[in-house]
């Protein structure tokens, strides 16, 4: 008989995944995979760090750990762990017991629960988000019932902040919209305003009463250091305002496949705080029921460690060092061919990323003549070079460049 399927259209690959996909087809021994946003040591290889693979060890040695099912809200331990590393371990909002966390599955799970909590307890359904971001931003928010608006955010004449713009844009929101904000590195523009933009922009939703969502994913990621990379949050919660954070674990640790991160909401009274907590787990309830315990038991064997910390944060500011020696040498090699254009860009964008401005038709060339994948934005994983092919790179952008 006839599927009880039949009228199932076929939907096209979410466009990262194609291209993901065209890569791995693709035989020529210099190809190069720019897409994804993921670290890769010098040698281009999947880089675990030494302090998860310590971790891993103790964990498979410690014969009391059980693996019964966690609580709907996670590790106890490592959400009380992940509130302390993104608000500071002095954070009155932690102290003060207005801030709730729940661990969900990775950076992903935690935006969509923050969206399905705010659909069902919150007023507002606007949501705002930079133009561009992170490209799965916009189905969070949809399949919770969201409607979209976007904020200016990204200037492609300097390839630097639309400042301006983004004022302008937030000035108009409707009272009470939620404004999704990346707290650093920001995804895929590598552009992130300054301590005091931020400043500025906090005092603007404030005023507003818009509600303000920070994506974390790169918390570390972008200075070498924890603490000012999550400047921009700590501010918005040093007003004693509210917020949702969701926490991403992925690239900060290199632990993408373990799916592991968090959802805080700061509240103004512990007793609020509490009562947004029952509602989170009913929630999570009928989502994923409880979430994975491997991956927070990895994180939380980490940060209750103070040398296990130390030897972490040694670990990422040796990926940052590498991230930023590779984008001088990659602007070197542009600057020293003589390619068309100014590309200090390169060197002032921070964290994975950087937005080379290079357009559609010039991301297919450098994929068909090079071999050189990156997504269509022009957006170039900067983890995924090396000293050895950033001159490949430089050559493959001078020849799309000058002949496009
Ligand atoms: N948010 C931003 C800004 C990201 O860049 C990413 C991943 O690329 C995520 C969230 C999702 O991270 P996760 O893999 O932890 O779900």
């Amino acid at each position: 008989g006839v599927s009880a399927f039949e009228d199932v259209p076929g939907a096209a690959e979410v466009p990262v995944y194609a291209v993901m996909a065209a890569f791995s087809k693709d035989p020529s021994p210099v190809k190069l995979n720019l897409v994804f946003g993921v670290y890769r040591a010098e040698d281009g290889k999947p880089h675990v760090l030494n302090v998860v693979r310590r971790a891993e060890r103790l964990l498979i040695e410690n014969m009391s750990a059980n693996k019964e099912y966690l609580p709907i809200a996670g590790l106890a331990e490592f959400n009380k762990l992940s509130a302390k590393l993104v608000f500071g371990a002095d954070s009155p909002a932690i102290t003060e017991n207005r801030v709730t966390t729940v661990q969900c599955v990775s950076g992903c799970g935690s935006l969509r629960i923050g969206a399905e909590f705010l659909a069902k307890h919150y007023h507002q359904h606007i949501v705002y988000l930079p133009q561009p971001t992170y490209g799965n931003h916009p189905n969070f928010f949809l399949a919770a019932g969201h409607t979209l608006k976007t904020y200016r955010y990204y200037d492609p004449t300097t390839h630097g902040l639309d400042f301006q713009g983004l004022l302008e844009d937030l000035s108009c929101a409707s009272s009470g919209a939620i404004v999704l904000l990346q707290a650093c590195g920001h995804n895929p523009t590598g552009v992130d305003p300054t301590f005091e933009q931020w400043e500025q922009i906090r005092q603007l939703i404030r005023l507003k009463g818009l509600l303000p969502f920070f994506d974390c994913a790169y918390q570390g990621f972008v200075s070498g250091n924890l603490d000012m990379d999550a400047q921009s949050i700590r501010i918005f919660v040093a007003d004693g305002g509210e917020c949702l954070v969701a926490q991403s674990y992925s690239k900060i640790m290199g632990i993408y496949a373990e799916r592991v991160g968090a959802l805080s909401i700061v509240c103004k009274t512990a007793d609020v705080a509490s009562r947004v907590n029952s509602q989170l787990k009913l929630v999570i309830r009928p989502m994923h029921s409880s979430p994975p315990i491997h991956g927070a038991a990895i994180v939380a064997t980490i940060l209750k460690d103070r040398e296990m910390v130390t030897e972490w944060t040694v670990e990422l500011k040796a990926m940052v060092d590498r991230i930023i020696k590779l984008r001088q040498q990659l602007y070197d090699a542009l600057h020293d061919r003589g390619t068309p254009g100014d590309w200090s860009h390169i060197t002032r964008q921070v964290g994975l990323y950087t937005f080379s401005g290079l357009n559609e038709e010039q991301v297919a060339l450098m994929m068909k003549e090079y071999h050189i994948y990156m997504s269509s934005d022009g957006r170039i994983n900067v983890a995924g070079l090396s000293e050895k092919v950033v001159p490949y790179l430089a050559g493959a952008i001078h020849a799309a460049v000058t002949c496009m």
